[in-house]
């Protein structure tokens, strides 16, 4: 098999996965490829009327967005392609009145966002980013993105002779364990987070119109770069695999789709703490910019229902250490396929027309396809599928490549599986 396709595939996935450390970045990231293939950003503050036939996208809180091709068909003829998949992952998000001062020690008070696993976050080179909004000199309310970039914090561990339980019982309590260390200081210093904020800013856009920075959503991230691992490269390791790599799978199946097929990119902020937000899969963006598309109520309404959506999201591979926490039958491989996510109980939104087709695509893409049930002993997590199914009443399936140590720091992919993926929804958009 040629590889240069993969290796190519492969390193751009890398570097969007390193340029987009919170939503905000990886909305930006995104934007910045579709503006590079000539989609057209559109504002949900304009008038849209019709549009014609075209590539578009929007942008909610900047930490959502939709990308669509219009054909120029009748939507209520031809329905969207849909493809879904969030931009959030679980991290530490730095509180409103973050500092503190013990022994001399700066730290930051911290939350954790989403379900994350907090061990692997101790002893690991840190650094900021995120979303802030602050005054202009006239007195206006802006928005800016800040990243620190280079390591300025750390949550060092407690040393195993000050608790020699750690190795059979470690738990960390979120409150008391996880503020950060960032610096040092004298008996008398006092610490203003927002003025480091805005010392950052001021470094990293030495022209932006800056007087104060009023408040911020950001949050920790490891510093070291994605790789390529293993003896024979077979890995991909990196944050926020969940759910990155599904949005950059989506964006570059999009780019490759087809012209003369409507289809539609939906990558969302919040799943991980339940998708109830203005921009989450529960709030009203999606279905908002669909009914702008087709708003005669009738046409609406059967344009769903010729429409299909492919939630991508990752699923769990077999771990070889863990081999029992699946279903013997049901056990993904790393590098074997996406995989179909199927779940009695509704908490995927797979029904056997869905995944009948979607086992067709794969064939078509020359692709092996995998299937996910959790042990029936075990409770199932879930995903944006069923909420985009409940809402919308749209076709829908969950899929996604399977990985180790989901919401962990780091996360491991299959180096091909990123490539599997992208030749089978580029397929659906064809
Ligand atoms: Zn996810």
């Amino acid at each position: 098999m040629d590889n240069e396709p993969i290796i190519d595939f492969n390193q751009n996935l890398l570097s969007f996965l390193d340029k987009s450390p919170t939503p905000f970045h990886a909305v930006s990231s995104m934007s910045e490829c579709l503006d590079k293939n000539d989609f057209i950003q559109l504002d949900e503050l304009d008038i849209w009327g019709t549009l014609s036939a075209g590539k578009y996208y929007i942008t909610r809180n900047e930490s959502s967005l939709i990308a669509f091709t219009l054909a120029g068909d009748d939507l209520a003829e031809t329905g969207f392609k849909m493809v879904g998949a969030h931009t959030d992952s679980p991290c530490l998000k730095v509180k409103p009145k973050p500092e503190k001062i013990k022994h001399n020690l700066v730290q930051l008070g911290v939350e954790v966002y989403g379900g994350a696993l907090l061990n692997p976050w101790f002893d690991r080179d840190l650094s900021l980013a995120g979303r802030v909004s602050y005054l202009d000199s006239q007195h206006d309310i802006q928005h800016t993105l800040v990243n620190f970039e280079k390591a300025v914090a750390t949550i060092p561990s407690l040393a195993i002779h000050l608790d020699r339980e750690a190795n059979k019982d470690r738990t960390v309590n979120p409150q008391n364990h996880l503020p950060p260390i960032v610096m040092q200081v004298g008996d008398d210093d006092l610490i203003d987070f927002r003025k480091l904020v805005l010392q950052q800013i001021q470094k990293q856009s030495p022209d932006l119109d800056i007087a104060k920075v009023l408040d911020y959503e950001i949050c920790l991230y490891d510093t070291q770069n994605s790789a390529i691992t293993g003896l024979d490269g077979d890995f991909i390791s990196s944050a926020r695999l969940d759910n990155l790599l599904s949005c950059y799978v989506g964006v570059t199946a999009l780019l490759n789709g087809d012209s003369a097929q409507s289809n539609l990119l939906v990558c969302s902020d919040h799943e991980e703490v339940g998708s109830v937000s203005t921009s989450g899969a529960q709030g009203s963006f999606l279905e908002s910019v669909l009914l702008r598309l087709c708003p005669d109520i009738e046409q609406h309404h059967r344009m769903l229902q010729r429409s299909m959506m492919i939630s991508a999201d990752n699923a769990h591979a077999v771990h070889p250490n863990y081999s029992d926490k699946h279903d013997s039958d049901h056990g993904p491989k790393i590098n074997h396929g996406p995989v179909i996510k199927t779940n009695a109980n509704q908490r995927y939104a797979t029904n056997s027309e869905t995944s009948a087709y979607f086992r067709q695509l794969c064939e078509q893409a020359d692709v092996p396809v995998q299937d996910f049930v959790v042990r029936t002993d075990m409770g199932c997590g879930s995903t944006i599928g069923p909420i985009t199914a409940s809402t919308l009443g749209v076709r829908t399936i969950d899929i996604g490549v399977p990985t180790f140590a989901m919401h962990s720091i780091r996360e491991l992919a299959g180096s091909q599986d990123a490539f599997m993926l992208n030749k089978v929804l580029t397929q659906f958009y064809k």
